[in-house]
């Protein structure tokens, strides 16, 4: 997808500090990172969002890497958290589906009720 910086990171055109790849993900340090550990999971071909017709055996596998680059980063025994953002209400930024990976500290309480 042209002009979409997680295509670019994927594809080798733009530097990233990858944590795991294979030949259909690939996970990197976040630029800008919220957590002691924060990575993003994403797949190699270009799906805007969850929604976007992902095959269900990308997204298996894409989820399966979670525990990989947790194991890779050693979060895996103490935890982490999971985040899909997705959409504008979801506060999505980078329109190429990704799952940020947040850990090596205890997660900070942030979301209160809607309003
Ligand atoms: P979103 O808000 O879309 O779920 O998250 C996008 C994430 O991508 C943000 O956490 C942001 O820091 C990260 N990000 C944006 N541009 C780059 C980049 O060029 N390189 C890396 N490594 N992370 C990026
Ligand atoms: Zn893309």
């Amino acid at each position: 997808m042209p002009d979409c910086i997680f295509c670019a990171i994927a594809q080798g055109e733009i530097s990233a500090r990858i944590v795991y790849e294979d030949d259909q993900v690939i996970a990197f340090e976040d630029a800008n990172p919220q957590m002691p550990v924060h990575v993003l999971i994403i797949p190699k071909h270009h799906y805007s969002h969850i929604g976007d017709e992902v095959p269900e055996p990308l997204l298996g596998h894409l989820f399966a890497t979670v525990a990989t680059v947790a194991r890779l980063k050693g979060v895996d025994e103490k935890g982490y958290r999971i985040i899909v953002n997705t959409g504008d209400d979801g506060r999505q930024t980078v329109h190429h589906l990704h799952v940020h990976v947040l850990g090596g500290a205890l997660m900070p309480i942030r979301m209160g009720p809607a309003d």
